[in-house]
């Protein structure tokens, strides 16, 4: 039988940059998945359902809370997020190390109910860079970028509930400083 995989929970304001930082891991470590979570919200031009996300409605989402079908889940600037809980057990047994690519809140629950995880908290090099990046991406309306701009001055005030900090300035750097710290803790 094969060793269990890690959890690690991955955390970093809207904008950051986790999602190419993913990418390119996924691409490098083959003993390394992502967790695909479900979401309220709306799919973004070349979303595709199951793919980033499983796009359920209010109702939906609300019915698998209620089947505790959530490994956890938060509400974040109007939407409901959560990480399906069969599908994350089902990769940690096969002995892959799953990624959970979520908010503070999702965070902080997972590091209570899984001590054993390992969190990293994915920093941009400064607030304005931060700012300029949600913005260059160019897929939200104004008040979104400014809730989500919000939500990350909040959600920085808990980087350090978490075991490793990484700053997204080059990807290729912070993809290999995550990948060392996979390694360090298998
Ligand atoms: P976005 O709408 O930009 O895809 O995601 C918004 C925020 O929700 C990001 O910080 C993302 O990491 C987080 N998120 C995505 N999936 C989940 C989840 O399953 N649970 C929680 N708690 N947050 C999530």
């Amino acid at each position: 039988m094969k060793d269990k995989g890690l959890l690690i929970v991955f955390t970093g304001a809207s904008g950051v940059g986790k999602g190419t930082i993913m990418k390119k891991l996924l691409e490098l470590d083959k003993t390394c998945k992502l967790s695909v979570s479900a979401t309220t919200r709306q799919p973004r031009p070349g979303e595709i359902d199951g793919r980033e996300y499983f796009f359920l409605t209010k109702e939906e989402f609300e019915k698998e809370i209620s089947n505790d079908g959530f490994f956890e889940y938060a509400k974040y600037c109007d939407n409901y997020y959560g990480t399906p809980k069969s599908a994350v057990e089902k990769m940690l047994n096969e002995g892959f190390n799953v990624f959970l690519e979520i908010e503070v809140q999702g965070g902080l629950q997972v590091m209570e109910k899984y001590p054993e995880c390992i969190s990293i908290f994915v920093l941009p090099p400064s607030m304005e860079e931060l700012e300029k990046r949600l913005r260059g991406r160019a897929t939200e309306t104004e008040e979104v970028i400014n809730k989500r701009l919000n939500a990350a001055l909040t959600e920085i005030n808990f980087a350090e509930k978490y075991s490793y900090s990484v700053v997204n300035d080059d990807v290729d750097t912070a993809v290999k400083e995550i990948l060392d710290i996979i390694s360090k803790n298998r």
